[in-house]
């Protein structure tokens, strides 16, 4: 299933290769989709489930323009007046979602909604509303008008309100004839199983960190030496890596560096005090950003019990520091990187109380350099760092 029919004129979306072959990893629920196109037999309704940012929306909006595209029979041209005809009106969609949203009143913000033949279908408040459903099933016993196929997408599936599940279900239950209807959720267990029961089901997993790494080196601003790191922040999302703000991210670690170095590249007995309260200052001082900054400290703190526990580096996530955490992870031994994740639990809950958080966090780097301090002491009474653990 490498190539489909031949593809002429394909415009090159993202790169060199056109249509399906430009989507990036989970090539088995490509193949599954494409071998519906084939034998066109395509299911009423289906769901794809698996983690954000590995392209479900992505791979929905290219089956729906492939059910339509007057070139090609498993894939999309991309330039075909359908093809160009489903683009507009996702965009309109899009733009639609967007004015809606801002509208201050949530119950404006499905006033006189209309479906396009292909259609996003998102939450416009936490949830997608009765109304949204009601329009979707309006429209989906209907002839599309400049379509071949309708293609109706409910992206975040799980969002569907409770009033508006029963009139979901009763879409599934009948499925129209002239539309194919699209689930998107990241976990097909947040459905009820009356739903998801009639939907076939396309599974995606995280895409493959070579994979990444290879769109990253095709394809980015990210110098090449940055690139590993990335890949592994991105958890394997493409989605992610390609949008990922490097710089934003260092600005936002360094604080967390300074914090340990200010206690673990110093004599035990005597931390830098005012790197270490310069550092919890800046993480703690835009409240808004501090659950990203407490993120980045869990990714930190799990780095060096990896390393503790003999993980080989390649397991690290901030794979630019394994230096500095291996030289920081002795010396906090498995005792003092335990108080600092339990430190990080309770900052995290002080944080959604009103409690001040910087102190929380001087509190927790006090704990630590105490845990430091004995560490250092035992060691120097026992030749090797590990000998304790041994006995
Ligand atoms: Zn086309």
């Amino acid at each position: 299933m490498e190539h489909g029919p031949p593809q002429m004129g394909l415009p090159g979306i993202g790169g060199k290769a056109g249509g399906f072959d430009s989507f990036v990893g989970n090539a088995q629920a490509v193949a599954v989709l494409r071998n519906f196109l084939v034998t066109r037999n395509v299911p009423h309704a289906l769901l794809f489930a698996g983690p954000d940012g590995v392209g479900k929306k992505t791979l929905a909006i290219m089956f729906a323009k492939a059910l339509n595209c007057d070139q090609l029979r498993d894939n999309f041209c991309g330039a075909c007046a359908r093809c160009r005809r489903a683009q507009e009106m996702l965009d309109a969609a899009r733009q639609d979602h967007e004015a809606r949203r801002s509208l201050k009143d949530p119950a404006k913000r499905t006033e006189g909604l209309t479906y396009f033949d292909l259609e996003l279908v998102e939450p416009l408040t936490r949830h997608i509303l009765i109304e949204q459903i009601r329009e979707l099933r309006n429209v989906a016993y209907t002839f599309p008008f400049e379509l071949r196929r309708r293609v109706l997408i409910i992206d975040q599936a799980q969002a569907v309100h409770w009033q508006a599940i029963d009139l979901l279900l009763k879409v599934l239950e009948e499925p129209p004839e002239t539309t194919t209807l699209i689930l998107i959720c990241p976990n097909r267990g947040e459905l009820r199983v009356t739903i998801r029961s009639r939907c076939h089901a396309i599974r995606f997993s995280p895409v493959d960190e070579s994979v990444i790494l290879r769109v990253l080196a095709e394809d980015s601003t990210v110098a090449r030496a940055q690139q590993p790191l990335v890949a592994r922040l991105a958890a394997g999302s493409v989605g992610r890596a390609k949008g990922f703000h490097l710089e934003e991210f260092q600005r936002k670690r360094r604080p967390w560096l300074d914090f340990f170095s200010s206690l673990l590249d110093q004599p035990a007995a005597s931390p830098n005090w005012k790197l270490l309260f310069d550092a919890t200052r800046s993480l703690t001082e835009n409240r808004a950003e501090f659950q990203e900054a407490l993120t980045i400290g869990y990714t930190l703190a799990s780095d060096m019990l990896r390393l503790t526990e003999g993980s080989p580096d390649s397991e690290v996530i901030n794979v630019d520091m394994v230096a500095h955490l291996k030289r920081w992870a002795p010396r906090l031994q498995l005792k003092g990187i335990e108080a600092l994740t339990r430190g990080l639990d309770e900052v995290y809950r002080f944080y959604s109380r009103n409690v001040n958080l910087q102190l929380s966090l001087d509190a927790l780097a006090v704990e630590l350099q105490s845990i430091v301090g004995q560490v250092m002491r035992n060691s120097a009474r026992l030749p090797q760092d590990f000998a304790a653990k041994d006995r």
